[in-house]
């Protein structure tokens, strides 16, 4: 238990770190994130900080926030909802644990609705994460209105982290899905810490999800059609490295020869190719589907 909590506090850290460091390599600093609010589709918005994106919605009754990223993304926040809709925030929903989505929650005070996963909950408890404690929690799926909107959560099972929940709002059909999917772009280095086969799996369910737009935590907004072309990304990825190590190449020899040509169009392709190569050799071997 205590070594799993240290492996979660890392990967934490290892988050908010690099995004930190994405930061300041732009000539930016904390102090200057990029902020900014746009509209999604129809009471559906998203407000970015940096290279995070957290989507709200306005509904007749109040306002539904999810992620609030940092204390510092939160409070201007808001102080933009305060000045835009007038209305009180009365749910926050938490997408996952990860402190660089999921910290600063405590901004909102007391009093507002804030529903997570049940794992969640429990590595907020256990010290992983600063922010508000869910005071609701789901396992499965939960469905939820407010407002005249509904809202339905459902748990991603372990991939990237364990605690993973995709959340859909109606009617406009709008998903808020994070680290899962990142349209467009190649995955995040070299798939660090990550199950591939539960990633995979993740991704799966959220293709099984009914709604039509995609708003990610990180990346454009996007469609449904954006977590197939990932999946299908990672795939290729996996059988292609798997067939070099079988056939007794080098991991440097994948890299020369596994070039994912048809993604050369994606974000970070020409950076991370390699490291998205590298991760899924390490991962291949760690979990025992090559020697
Ligand atoms: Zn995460």
């Amino acid at each position: 238990m205590h070594i799993r909590r240290i492996f979660l506090n890392f990967t934490c850290a290892f988050l908010v770190g690099s995004a930190v460091l994405a930061a300041s390599g732009s000539g930016a600093v904390a102090q200057d994130a990029k902020r900014a609010i746009e509209q999604v589709a129809g009471d559906v918005y998203r407000f970015q900080n940096n290279f995070h994106y957290a989507v709200f919605v306005v509904t007749e009754d109040g306002i539904v926030v999810t992620d609030p990223i940092n204390s510092d993304a939160d409070n201007w926040l808001k102080s933009e909802l305060a000045k835009r809709f007038n209305k009180p925030v009365t749910h926050m929903v938490l997408s996952h644990f990860h402190g660089d989505h999921a910290s600063g929650g405590e901004a909102w005070g007391g009093g507002l609705t804030v529903i997570a996963h049940e794992k969640t909950k429990a590595h907020i408890a256990d010290g992983a994460t600063t922010t508000a404690m869910p005071t609701k929690t789901l396992s499965d799926t939960m469905m939820f209105k407010a407002g005249g909107k509904s809202f339905e959560l459902t748990y991603l099972g372990e991939g990237h982290s364990d605690d993973l929940i995709a959340m859909v709002v109606r009617p406009e059909n709008v998903a808020f899905v994070v680290d899962a999917v990142s349209p467009k772009r190649v995955p995040y280095r070299d798939f660090p810490r990550t199950d591939i086969d539960g990633l995979l799996k993740q991704i799966k369910v959220v293709e099984g999800l009914d709604f039509e737009i995609l708003a990610p935590g990180h990346g454009p907004i996007a469609a449904k059609q954006d977590a197939t072309d990932m999946r299908e990304y990672i795939e290729k990825l996996k059988a292609a490295v798997t067939a070099e190590l079988k056939a007794g190449k080098s991991v440097d020899d994948a890299i020369a020869s596994v070039t994912m040509d048809d993604y050369k169009g994606w974000g970070a392709y020409d950076r991370w190719r390699e490291l998205n190569i590298r991760g899924m050799a390490r991962w291949l071997k760690e979990s025992g589907q090559v020697q």
